[in-house]
């Protein structure tokens, strides 16, 4: 699809989706980060490293973000808003069971962007993969694509949003890498927490600066995307899965 007929549909379904949202609620700064003197660049690219083995039988990360973003999911029916999960796999073969915490990858080339037909899908020139809710109209194309089941349908009235991760019911959303937080300098808030109370198992930052500490801690072991046969480049590391 083109941008041209991108851009039509985006402003014909603007008012309708724009009125799911809490009044008052803009998203400004992903607004700014999609025009020309926006922050994001692509000399960065923002990534995760999740070490599975520090990874505790705990929550903190899910707790954390809940609570940063304002959703509701970890409490409530499956069908609800998780923007990040604890998923458990087992080795049929041998019994051995490991959790590991699951959010939207972040991929290079997003399937979630691909089939959006109003551009509200839309990856910024660092790698974030975001939602604009005021042109997102529910359909829920993004959902169907996405491999990883990071996307989520808000089908309740939402209560107590943040400023910064404005939520809307009838559309589609996902984890934002935090992004408030990355555009301020700050690290992720599951980051932080993990690093806090958790088993300090996940590393956030810079995957195009060779100094940082998520690169100095990729070339110090082996690390692989999650379903790395999608070939998707996820932002999203794991070690030990
Ligand atoms: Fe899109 Fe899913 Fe990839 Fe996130 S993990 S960028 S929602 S396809
Ligand atoms: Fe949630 Fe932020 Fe972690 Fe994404 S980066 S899972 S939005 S706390």
């Amino acid at each position: 699809m083109s941008l041209s007929r991108r851009e039509f549909m985006g402003a014909a379904v603007a008012a309708v989706a724009g009125a799911a949202l809490a009044p008052g609620l803009r998203l400004i700064e992903l607004a700014r980060a999609r025009s020309p003197e926006e922050a994001a660049t692509r000399l960065q690219r923002w990534g995760l490293l999740v070490d599975i083995g520090k990874c505790h039988d705990c929550d903190v990360c899910v707790t954390a973000c809940k609570t940063e973003n304002g959703w509701y999911g970890h409490d409530r029916p499956a069908t609800d808003p998780e923007w990040i999960r604890k998923v458990t796999l087992k080795d049929k073969q041998t019994g051995y069971v490991e959790t590991l915490p699951v959010m939207c990858q972040h991929c290079e080339e997003p399937p979630c962007v691909d089939v959006c037909p109003t551009g509200a899908s839309f990856k910024r020139a660092d790698g974030i993969v975001l939602v604009d809710k005021h042109i997102c109209i529910g359909c829920r194309y993004c959902m169907m694509a996405c491999p990883y089941k990071a996307r989520s349908f808000v089908s309740e009235d939402t209560t107590d949003q943040k400023s910064y991760a404005p939520r809307g019911k009838g559309t589609v959303e996902s984890c934002t890498l935090c992004v408030h937080r990355v555009d301020a300098g700050r690290i992720p808030a599951c980051v932080e927490a993990c690093n806090k109370d958790g088993g300090k198992a996940m590393v956030f930052g810079d995957l195009k600066d060779p100094n940082s500490e998520i690169n100095k801690h990729l070339a110090a072991g082996p690390s692989t995307p999650l379903r790395p046969d999608l070939e998707l480049n996820t932002g999203v590391r794991y070690r030990g899965v």
